[in-house]
């Protein structure tokens, strides 16, 4: 059953290592010796075991950190310099990106090839693109009126910053955190999530081997509860930069204020996807079933609830359908693999449980609706359809955060608005339409951090990224970024 075969020696070679946190540029065991299981979820067997870090493990990370941020290697180095480095962390990255691709394949099943063609280029494009930012920081002066001064601003590092990841990304997820932090002057510890630590820990050697000072970036593997929650409450992290739920997000929230911690939340969604009756259709239907089964729906911006205009729905509803029934399934290394496995039995449960509520609540089933073991061994699901679903059920309300979608029909423009934003989230929407009137209102109007016209799943390196509502707050990626990493000085030159 093992899939060991199919990947690299160096991925079979790197994958059976006995890993341990990354602190100071070296790797260390967890002080009380205990490891934790990582699991393949196309096979539910055990790939590797990991170091599980707790409060002692993250603190030597945290100290390292701090001693990292003060020392003349990071503190003076000249932002062309961070630059540079940055930029060879990107390059590394490429020359390994089969290597990363699989890991994060292997670890938390998505397809091969969105990894290879879509996640792990994107990582490396958003590492080369923050390198740039490195020497393009910058203040401004202020025309003051109360005397003959000279004002100005400067932007410095937050100081040392706290990162906690889910596994949905593993390596994009990281990079998002990493770039701007480095390129802001930051150094980092980064917990990444249980599920999927593996490409994270590769990109470790690779920041040895691109020569970051030691101590600029750590990593600690361990559980959200034990190691996650020691990095917030580290009374020496000035900043936690958090992707995940917005339940733990809020926890994290509260007890970041208790010393007037930086925050920044990356959270949950339940995204609508608007298609009008004068949309291309077969664009639209095609971009929306990306819009939700990409890697499996577990997309926090996944297209999870779709309107479709009611003169339209029928013929809609059946093209999607269709659409699913022919989506290839399967292992995620097989590169014609569209959609693999759920991330784990946590996960496969919960989103059984989620299609039977649906059932339960009175929705149909139009596609899908099942688990799926002629895939294979994994926790693999069926890509699911819901038709006859009222706003008020939990499959509309909730996000599954698996493949698993809502589709219900509206009559006008005014009235879906306000049931796409009838929702506590806000982090994406979607809009098919020709007409260009209705795709600009819809994109003023609809509460959402991102709004794409005809498309779905489009992200750059230089496109803000973040939420409205309980989605989050602050922006990932484009120069937005660095406000979160960077504190505003503000300098006073009296004149006279
Ligand atoms: P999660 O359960 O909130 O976990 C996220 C991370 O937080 C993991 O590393 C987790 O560790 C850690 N964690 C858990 N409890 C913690 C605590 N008490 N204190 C500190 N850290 C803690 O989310 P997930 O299930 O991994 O990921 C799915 C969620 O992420 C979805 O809601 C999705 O929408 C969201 N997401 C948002 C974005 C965005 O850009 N807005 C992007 C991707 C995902 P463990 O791994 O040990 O649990
Ligand atoms: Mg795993």
């Amino acid at each position: 059953m093992t899939q060991m075969h199919q990947v690299l020696p160096t991925v079979q070679e790197f994958v059976h290592r006995n890993h341990m946190h990354y602190i100071h540029g070296q790797w260390v065991p967890s002080v009380s010796g205990q490891m934790m299981d990582d699991e393949n979820p196309s096979t539910r067997e055990v790939l590797t075991r990991v170091a599980r870090g707790r409060e002692e493990d993250v603190h030597q990370a945290v100290q390292a950190a701090r001693k990292a941020f003060q020392h003349q290697d990071w503190q003076q180095l000249n932002p062309n310099a961070k630059g540079v480095l940055l930029w060879r962390l990107a390059d590394l990255m490429d020359q390994h990106l089969v290597e990363l691709a699989q890991l994060d394949s292997l670890d938390m099943g998505m397809p091969l090839r969105q990894a290879q063609y879509g996640t792990v280029p994107m990582a490396i494009d958003h590492m080369r693109y923050m390198a740039g930012w490195a020497t393009k920081i910058e203040g401004s002066t202020i025309p003051v009126s109360a005397g003959k001064f000279f004002n100005y601003t400067m932007r410095q590092p937050v100081g040392v910053v706290g990162a906690i990841i889910p596994w949905n990304f593993p390596l994009l997820m990281a990079v998002w955190k990493l770039g701007p932090a480095l390129a802001s002057g930051c150094t980092i510890v980064l917990k990444p999530a249980e599920q999927s630590p593996l490409s994270v820990l590769r990109l470790a050697e690779l920041i040895t081997e691109a020569k970051f000072p030691p101590g600029v970036i750590n990593i600690v593997t361990g559980y959200g509860p034990e190691a996650g929650a020691a990095l917030v409450a580290h009374p020496d992290v000035n900043k936690v930069a958090f992707t995940g739920s917005t339940e733990v997000g809020k926890s994290i929230m509260h007890k970041a204020a208790e010393r007037m911690a930086r925050v920044s939340l990356e959270l949950g969604g339940k995204s609508p996807n608007i298609i009008c009756a004068d949309a291309n259709l077969k664009r639209a239907i095609s971009g929306s079933m990306l819009g939700i089964f990409m890697n499996q729906g577990e997309v926090c911006s996944a297209g999870s609830r779709v309107y479709v205009a009611k003169e339209i729905y029928n013929q809609a509803l059946e093209q999607m359908s269709e659409y699913a029934r022919r989506l290839k399934v399967g292992q995620p290394l097989d590169p014609r693999t569209q959609m693999g496995p759920v991330v784990s039995a946590e996960q496969y449960q919960r989103v059984l449980d989620y299609i039977e509520s649906a059932r339960q609540e009175g929705a149909s089933v139009v596609a899908g609706g099942d688990q799926m073991p002629e895939a294979g061994p994994g926790f693999y699901i069926q890509p699911t359809i819901f038709s006859n679903v009222q706003d008020n059920m939990t499959i509309a309300r909730e996000e599954i955060f698996g493949p698993v979608v809502a589709v219900m029909p509206f009559d006008d423009i005014e009235e879906v608005v306000v049931r796409a934003n009838t929702s506590p989230y806000g982090l994406a929407a979607g809009v098919w339409t020709e007409n260009v009137r209705t795709a600009h209102y819809l994109a003023h109007r609809l509460d959402a951090g991102t709004v794409w016209v005809n498309a779905y799943h489009v992200y750059d390196a230089a496109a803000p990224w973040g939420g409205f509502k309980e989605s989050g707050f602050g922006r990932e990626m484009g120069h937005y970024a660095l406000e979160l990493y960077t504190e505003v000085k503000d300098v006073w030159i009296n004149l006279q």
